[in-house]
């Protein structure tokens, strides 16, 4: 079977699924002539063209085979075969459905959609030679819907290729957010257990609880391909902050707004919406004059015209959805260090009445700390409570710290002294981030350059010569290794193989 372009002569392509057979002239079949609408006139020896009224003239000849049948008339399955003619008919044009039932997809909200895309000139020759047979078969036709799928061309093992939809993005909508599928369906998979298939007698306990879970399953899908379309009707609102440090807060603010539309636009299209901004001048934007902005904020805030020109100002403080999402350093994780017995030791340690009884510069008072029931000495000098930490839990607390990150020696003492307090903080902290064997295996602390030293110049031949051995190299004659000797004076090179280098 094969697909070919037939030229009759009437101006209009006729592609058809042919049937090759060894005959001496070829035939076709009244399918052919039925679904291109075209008339044999006898009379007038010509072929009619309903569509066009263009003719083609036609001559009468006498020929050796009255037919060709597709079918051989000894194979013992000729019967079944002339049954069911569809079987060796390679046009599915003339087939019909053998049931009456149409399917019906109501879709509400923007439609799922791609954009067009190149494709390599061979490609997009063997898609469109393919494209255009289901097209002449009466498969497919054109359309001018606005919903889309992508086409991904799939290589075939004799190396032709054949085109697919990429049907992900639609699937997605109608498989996924089933809730409770499992629980929904356990019923109606217990029927299946132990089933035999279709020749299985076993009688059913269609029950009214499986009458529920059939129906519960059906709805789900259903609610399922609706969910996933926002109302088209409800206000649209696009919320926005921004992290992008190395901009002015104006420029910062607008990009943000172009990137999420730009993120969103499937979404925006032909909506209309507003856009919240925590940064008023932003309001101002599309009132201002254009030679006052830079030619990145015009292509900028012309691209957001495209969608909207309503911008809305809303305080920081009740922007709230954004900045949840924007301030992820405020979430912390729990310590690991251990307050309640820090506060144990202190009322015991002997360096810290000492030190309250010296009159030091420390403000040391008590601090309840947040989530926690018990008291901790701290020093309030700097601004922030840091904890005084007696002698036993220095290292601890050290290391609670510095194995977070392993920092070095100066960033470690920072890090501690800004948090902790206590006598001589700085050289033991020092002391430890040195001594700390992670950091010792992994980092390098010290950069050793050796200086080019100066070899003394040969006065004459085989003063200094240069021997080298190389290998194991890939065998040759049983040779692995070579031997190489170069004079210094006249830089002559010589190589001799060894079997080995053994002495
Ligand atoms: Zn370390």
């Amino acid at each position: 079977m094969v697909c070919k372009e037939l030229n009759l002569g009437l101006t209009r392509p006729f592609i058809w699924t042919f049937i090759i057979a060894d005959v001496s002239s070829p035939i076709i079949g009244a399918d052919f002539l039925k679904h291109f609408n075209l008339l044999i006139d006898l009379k007038k020896k010509r072929l009619m063209d309903v569509e066009t009224s263009l003719f083609t003239p036609c001559v009468f000849s006498n020929i050796v085979h009255p037919s060709i049948l597709t079918i051989d008339a000894n194979i013992s399955f000729k019967n079944i075969l002339s049954e069911y003619p569809d079987l060796s008919n390679p046009s599915l044009i003339s087939k019909s459905a053998s049931h009456g039932t149409t399917l019906h997809i109501i879709t509400t909200g923007p439609p799922v959609t791609a954009r067009p895309r190149r494709l390599h000139p061979k490609l997009y020759d063997a898609v469109k030679v393919e494209f255009e047979f289901l097209l002449a078969q009466g498969i497919i036709r054109p359309s001018k819907s606005p919903w889309s799928s992508p086409l991904h061309v799939m290589p075939k093992s004799d190396s032709t290729v054949r085109p697919v939809g990429d049907y992900r993005q639609l699937n997605s909508v109608t498989e996924r957010f089933l809730p409770k599928a499992a629980e929904q369906q356990y019923l109606l998979s217990e029927f299946l257990k132990g089933s035999k298939g279709k020749k299985d007698s076993k009688p059913l306990n269609w029950s009214s609880e499986a009458i529920t879970a059939f129906q519960g399953c059906k709805q789900a899908l259903a609610d399922a391909a609706l969910l996933v379309h926002p109302s088209p009707s409800a206000p649209l609102a696009l919320h926005k902050t921004s992290s992008e440090k190395s901009y002015s807060a104006y420029d910062r603010e607008l990009l943000a707004i172009y990137s999420a539309i730009r993120l969103f636009r499937y979404m925006l299209e032909s909506r209309d919406f507003t856009v919240f901004t925590d940064h008023k001048p932003l309001t101002y934007a599309f009132r201002q004059k254009s030679d006052k902005c830079s030619p990145w904020q015009i292509r900028q805030l012309d691209f957001i015209s495209q969608f909207t020109t309503n911008i809305v100002h809303i305080p920081g403080s009740d922007n709230i959805a954004a900045d949840v999402l924007s301030r992820v350093s405020a979430i912390t994780f729990p310590s690991q260090i251990d307050y309640d017995c820090i506060s144990e030791t202190q009322q015991t340690d002997q360096e810290l009445h000492t030190l309250i009884a010296s009159g030091t510069s420390l403000k040391l008072k008590k601090v309840t700390f947040p989530n926690s029931s018990t008291e901790i000495m701290c020093d309030l000098s700097t601004g922030t409570a840091r904890p005084y930490i007696p002698k036993q839990h220095r290292q601890d607390v050290f290391s609670a710290m510095h194995n977070l990150s392993h920092p070095g020696i100066r960033r470690s003492v920072h890090l501690m002294k800004q948090r902790f307090v206590w006598p001589s903080i700085s050289p033991h902290v020092a002391k430890w981030a040195r001594h700390c064997l992670a950091c010792q295996k992994s980092k390098i602390h010290r950069h050793t350059r050796s200086p080019l030293s100066s070899f003394q110049e040969p006065s004459q031949r085989f003063d200094h010569v240069h021997l080298h051995l190389i290998g194991p190299l890939p065998p040759s004659n049983g040779y692995t290794y070579c031997l190489t000797m170069i004079d210094r004076f006249s830089k002559w090179p010589e190589a001799q193989p060894l079997k080995d280098i053994t002495a």
